[in-house]
């Protein structure tokens, strides 16, 4: 039996990835956390047999109790029971939580030196070296769930990454694609809520929109597979088949295809070092009959140019940034401020948090990372005020 754990069950890719190991007959839940939706994760804690549900949220405690009644199903609430939640042995680990909330866990399970199957990006945008390091000195293994990050991974998987010379990911270019770049200022959370081709959660499809998530997924492969920052390209792909391009110094491009479903990439995670068979929809190029490419317009996305500052500073600015997007992200979602305000909220975050402290030091610890993370917060909630709608 493989004993497994979920952080973020209740989420889009905590969904997908319990979908897997319910077509399976060798695992054993050990731990399923998620966050307020505690009806849904007393409904997966029975369904999976798992023992132990928390939830990160304190308040959230007895009503989880009261569903879990009866089963025997060890219950914890509070994002210290998480982080515990991360010690318990396990032979692999799902991060799925969204947003920085998913570092600590994610930091805790490589300390065991458990397999991680990362989807949390802010994680590798956050601390990618002090991740990186804890993986290292306790032998544990990061697997990246990310689809572009996969697909690198898997076209990579024999290679020698220093023969690489560039690494392409691709983007949908978002559910606002096509709109007139002078509406794009007045679109509404729920406007831009909807992606094109994947299903995903709320945060994530804004971020698609705005290119903040490629923009963190440009950054997550610099930290992940050592890139340098000009190595690292966009390519607008509004099909989402082609995942990922690697481009050689003999001039192959390896290329990853795939129906655009989380679940192969969590499935090839799950099965690694190995392939197994997943209930994915196969591939028909016929029938798609065209794949089309473009290089992404920074008016459209201003989000997205910020990627290559991040990586050109290095240190604490990609924990500025992403602690900044989220402040932003959240602003947007409550109507405070426009769509193209977050990116300069996050432009503007970065420039006050350099003058205040030096953004290019790395930070050492995981203490430094919240400290930082704290402080880029506050600063990101000023700059977002100064733009608040009349
Ligand atoms: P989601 O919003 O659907 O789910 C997030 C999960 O995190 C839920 O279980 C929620 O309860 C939990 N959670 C939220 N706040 C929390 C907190 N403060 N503490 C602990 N748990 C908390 O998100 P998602 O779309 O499944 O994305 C999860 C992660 O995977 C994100 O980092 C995202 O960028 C990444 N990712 C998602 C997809 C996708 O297809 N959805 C693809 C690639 C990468
Ligand atoms: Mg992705």
């Amino acid at each position: 039996m493989r004993r497994v754990a979920v952080f973020g069950s209740t989420g889009s890719v905590g969904e997908s990835t319990l979908d897997l190991l319910a077509r399976r007959d060798d695992i054993e839940v050990v731990a399923l956390t998620g966050g307020r939706n505690v009806r849904r994760l007393a409904e997966q804690a029975r369904a999976h047999n798992a023992a132990l549900a928390v939830t990160a949220f304190d308040e959230c405690y007895q009503p989880l109790k009261d569903a879990l009644e009866g089963t025997g199903i060890e219950v914890a609430a509070g994002s210290h029971a998480v982080v515990e939640a991360a010690h318990r042995p396990a032979d692999w680990v799902m991060s799925a939580i969204v947003g920085a909330a998913g570092l600590a866990p994610g930091f805790a399970a490589l300390s065991q030196g458990r397999t991680l199957a990362l989807a949390n990006k802010e994680s590798l945008v956050t601390a990618g070296p002090l991740l990186l390091a804890e993986a290292r000195s306790h032998g544990a293994t990061i697997l990246p769930v990310d689809s572009e990050h996969s697909a690198v991974f898997q076209a990579l998987a024999g290679e020698d990454i220093a023969q690489v010379e560039t690494v392409t990911l691709t983007a949908s270019g978002g559910g606002l694609r096509d709109w007139p770049l002078e509406k794009l200022a007045h679109a509404t959370p729920d406007e831009a809520g909807k992606h094109p081709n994947w299903d995903m959660g709320q945060r994530i499809t804004i971020d698609s929109a705005s290119m903040f998530n490629k923009a963190m997924e440009v950054i997550e492969a610099h930290e992940f597979f050592g890139l340098a920052p000009d190595q690292v390209k966009v390519l607008i792909h509004p099909q989402s088949l082609v995942h990922a391009l690697v481009a050689f110094n003999d001039g192959a491009v390896m290329a990853h295809l795939g129906a655009p479903d989380m679940r192969h990439p969590i499935g090839y995670a799950l099965n690694w070092p190995q392939r197994d068979a997943l209930p994915i929809q196969r591939l028909d190029l016929a029938a798609a009959g065209r794949l089309d490419f473009a290089a992404p317009d920074l008016n459209r996305y201003p989000a997205l140019a910020l990627a290559w500052k991040v990586m050109e500073t290095g240190g604490a600015s990609g924990c500025v940034f992403n602690a900044a997007k989220e402040v932003a992200l959240d602003h947007f979602i409550a109507r405070n401020i426009g769509f193209l305000d977050m990116a300069s909220v996050v432009e503007d975050t970065l420039a006050t948090f350099a003058a205040r402290a030096d953004i290019a030091a790395t930070p050492r610890t995981l203490d430094e990372v919240l400290a930082i993370d704290t402080m880029a917060r506050d600063l990101a909630g000023e700059a977002a005020a100064t733009r608040h709608r009349a």
